[in-house]
């Protein structure tokens, strides 16, 4: 099915055709066990929004882009795809360029590897993999930190008065002084997700009869429990169009066997109730309301999409 996508994928993006060859369904379903909603990937889609935050009295600065991409590979043997999403920033200074992907596989192990990369003005990596090993869902969780001391010269820095020793740098941003910790590897629920497959996971959410469900996630060596509840709908304003959509309210909790403390970090650093406005229809997402913590206050964030390539069929604005 893959490999028929894959081939047909030039004509789908083309309106004019219209013939029975072209009856593929172009997404990809990954199974997620009984009674867990799948996972749906496209062939190749590209969706990008533009990210505005409210400072102070002024309302909606545009700050940066973010582009999320869905893609399917083209093995035969292994039903895979990835979701990418990548949010560049630059204001007053700062640059930001954060990365997120998240690649699924079914019939091949781990089922999800996923990688959060940060990079301008401050610099990490995270990786998390999920998988059964031995008949036990676990996640093995990877990060890095300022390198504590090593023989490396490039990591030793000038002295700043003439008399002072050169020596190993103690602290900085720099990405080239990272290193990698020691994995930490834990006993997670089946089918754990991350939080960049949660918000596509919402397009089989809308697809169902189902209002709310809860799944498990993963977020550095954290468990949580994220909620996804549908409730209400209007048009919806972006720059690319007006579209009928559905409100999706995303709550993180923490079960009770995890450990107290540290807040949940959601997409891109927001926290708290997370607002999104998808396509009734399909499911894409078309706005993102949330906070990002800076210093002592809460940045208001809105992500809007302004471009799509590659949606599912039914896509649409509002007909006029
Ligand atoms: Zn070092
Ligand atoms: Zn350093």
């Amino acid at each position: 099915m893959v490999m028929a996508a894959l081939t047909l994928s030039p004509l789908l993006n083309d309106e004019d055709q219209g013939s029975a060859a072209l009856v593929v369904e172009p997404e990809m379903e990954i199974a997620r066990g009984e009674g867990r909603l799948p996972l749906q990937i496209e062939v190749a889609e590209k969706l990008v929004y533009l990210v505005e935050v409210d400072v102070g009295p002024f309302k909606g600065v545009s700050v940066g882009e973010a582009v999320f991409k869905s893609e399917q590979e083209g093995s035969s043997e292994v039903e895979a795809g990835a979701f990418e999403a990548a949010f560049e920033a630059s204001h007053l200074g700062y640059k930001l360029d954060h990365r997120l992907v998240s690649r699924h596989a079914s019939g091949e192990e781990p089922v999800l590897e996923s990688s959060d990369t940060q990079r301008g003005s401050e610099n990490r990596r995270r990786r998390l993999r999920i998988g059964e090993r031995g008949g036990v869902w676990t996640s093995e969780y990877r990060y890095d930190g300022h390198c504590t001391g090593c023989d490396n010269k490039d990591h030793f820095v000038h002295p700043r008065l003439p008399w002072n020793k050169h020596e190993h740098c103690k602290k900085c941003k720099s990405g080239e002084h990272r290193v990698w910790r020691e994995m930490k590897s834990r006993a997670v629920p089946a089918h754990t997700l991350d939080f960049l497959s949660v918000i596509y996971l919402i397009r089989s959410l809308v697809d169902s009869e189902v209002l709310r469900v809860e799944e498990p996630l993963i977020e550095k060596n954290r468990l949580w429990t994220v909620s996804m509840e549908v409730s209400g709908g209007r048009a919806v304003a972006v720059p690319l169009g007006e579209f009928e959509c559905s409100r999706v309210l995303l709550d993180a909790t923490k079960p009770e066997s995890e450990p107290d403390g540290g807040e949940f970090g959601g997409l891109f650093g927001m926290q708290g109730t997370l607002k999104l406005w998808v396509h009734t229809a399909t499911g894409v997402l078309v706005q993102i309301e949330g906070e990002i913590p800076v210093g002592p206050m809460d940045l208001g964030v809105k992500i809007r999409l302004k471009e799509a390539e590659g949606t599912p069929k039914g896509f649409g604005v509002i007909a006029r």
